[in-house]
């Protein structure tokens, strides 16, 4: 383990777990649900927002910041960390799975993959030494291996062959990472849906040896129950005093299905990503606040719910600045989703901590089965 970096376990509840993860920015209460600052910034919030939702930890995009605006500037500024205002732990992807879904020209090879910018054509070079150097350079506490993830519909042979690919990556990501006290680096299990494949690539990052593993490929398209019937076996191959982070996840009940299979790290897009297209996460499910069932209601969304959005606007307010497009409507629904989220989070790590997991999980999927409020 790098130095000045640690997992303790405090609980476990049948396979899931409830800790801390140590860091020298901060601690990280696990499971953890990471907001994600693509562009040094998660979108429409302040920094102390997103911390005040009780998020310990974030989640930067290499591949956006080297483009722009680049990390050789972001390290002449100081770092991540002060470009952006914020001082708590952040992870940082390695650049592989977006530069395969965003860049247009792509030549993938044993190397790395070469590619054009897809804000403004440049081309640019990726490769597991280079992404190491990128990371180093923007500051992040938490570096990802350089991997593969092969676009669906794949067959096994392909999958087989790309894993392989990601961990010679693995190894040479090691290896440029070096000796670098107080930051941490992990790798990244591939595989597919392919039990032995799973194991295999298992098998080789832990001989390599990480501060903690990612299961990846997953959540790209191949529906929640081919992820769960991954997640019931690959947490399993990894070891036990390491934190497991599933890339990419999720939807709420998403979420709780990791944590129910050994998951103690997530992060996704959508609760930010819907807060800007006006839709909210409750515990009684999703709402669309376009909806025009709202414009008349004086309730807040969630009336058990003490984010900003909900202590002191209706749904009507709400409704009417998102059809304004309003840039606070936004603002709001982020911060209601994130805070969500989070005390989804909180939800967990305490029933887990209680022993009385099961009973959480089933109060959550019968709150979400009740639907929304009665319209008025
Ligand atoms: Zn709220």
């Amino acid at each position: 383990m790098a130095q000045g970096f640690g997992f303790t376990v405090h609980a476990t509840d049948g396979k899931a777990r409830t800790g801390v993860i140590q860091t020298t920015r901060g601690e990280i209460r696990t499971p953890a649900f990471m907001p994600v600052g693509t562009a040094a910034t998660v979108k429409a919030m302040m920094p102390d927002s997103v911390r005040a939702t009780g998020a310990d930890i974030l989640l930067g995009n290499t591949y956006h910041l080297m483009l722009r605006p680049t990390a050789e500037r972001i390290a002449r500024l100081g770092g991540l960390h002060k470009f952006m205002n914020w001082d708590r732990p952040i992870l940082t992807d390695s650049g592989g799975f977006q530069v395969m879904s965003l860049a247009s020209l792509r030549k993938l090879t044993e190397e790395g993959v070469r590619f054009s910018s897809h804000i403004d054509g440049s081309k640019h070079m990726l490769t597991p030494e280079r992404s190491m150097e990128i990371q180093k350079l923007l500051g992040s506490d938490i570096v990802m291996c350089f991997d593969e993830c092969p676009a669906l519909p794949a067959t096994e042979e392909e999958v087989a062959k790309s894993m392989r690919l990601s961990m010679r990556w693995a190894q040479r990501s090691r290896d440029a990472f070096g000796d670098r006290p107080g930051h941490a680096l992990f790798g990244i299990m591939q595989g597919g849906v392919t039990r032995d494949l799973r194991e295999e690539s298992a098998e080789a990052l832990k001989s390599i040896g990480f501060d903690g593993y990612a299961v990846g490929g997953l959540a790209v398209g191949e529906g929640q129950e081919a992820m769960f019937s991954v997640l019931d076996y690959a947490p399993g191959f990894l070891p036990e005093d390491r934190p497991r982070y599933l890339m990419g996840v999720g939807k709420p009940d998403d979420i709780v299905g990791a944590v129910e299979r050994g998951i103690d790290m997530m992060d996704c897009v959508l609760p930010s990503r819907s807060g800007r297209t006006g839709q909210a996460w409750t515990r009684r499910g999703q709402i669309n606040i376009k909806n025009a069932r709202h414009q008349d209601d004086p309730r807040p969304l969630d009336e058990d719910c003490t984010c900003p959005a909900c202590r002191n606007y209706s749904r009507a307010y709400l409704h009417h600045v998102n059809r304004a497009q309003e840039i606070i409507a936004s603002m709001l629904l982020t911060w209601h989703n994130l805070h969500y989220y989070q005390e989804l989070m909180q939800g967990l790590r305490d029933a887990i901590a209680g022993g009385r997991l099961a009973g959480f999980v089933a109060d959550f999927h019968a709150k979400r089965a009740e639907g929304d409020i009665d319209p008025l």
